[in-house]
């Protein structure tokens, strides 16, 4: 039997949510993905706050039954217009941005701050 990590994320979008409920809702997430998987937990998770477009929990599992190459990644899908990675292709491309993604860009930058504060918050909070 070979073992390896097992690495999931989880946007957190309701800045109202206590840390409790956040990881309580990602351990019962986990569990179903491990045994969809066929693959058996054999260590402490590690719970990681990070900020990637916006707060995201992570769970870095120790896992016995697979080797990290198994585990496949998801798959890349483009983003449509509007969003701040369509904004960014546009820029990529040398092309001017479509008012959908000017649009979007704006909203984007804007929530940029309130999320930084509130992954800042509860990255204080897992530390504690
Ligand atoms: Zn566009």
């Amino acid at each position: 039997m070979t073992t390896g990590t097992y690495r999931m994320t989880w946007p957190i979008t309701d800045p109202r949510a206590t840390l409790d409920t956040i990881i309580g809702q990602a351990q019962h997430d986990l569990a179903e993905a491990l045994d969809a998987e066929g693959l058996v937990r054999c260590g402490i998770a590690e719970w990681r706050i990070t900020n990637q477009r916006g707060p995201r929990l992570t769970a870095i599992v120790p896992v016995s039954g697979i080797t990290d190459d198994d585990v496949p990644l998801p798959p890349r899908e483009l983003q449509p217009h509007g969003t701040h990675a369509a904004f960014a292709r546009h820029k990529a491309q040398g092309t001017a941005p479509c008012l959908a993604c000017t649009e979007g860009e704006r909203a984007y930058q804007r929530a940029r701050k309130r999320r930084g504060r509130l992954a800042t918050a509860l990255r204080q909070e897992v530390a504690s």
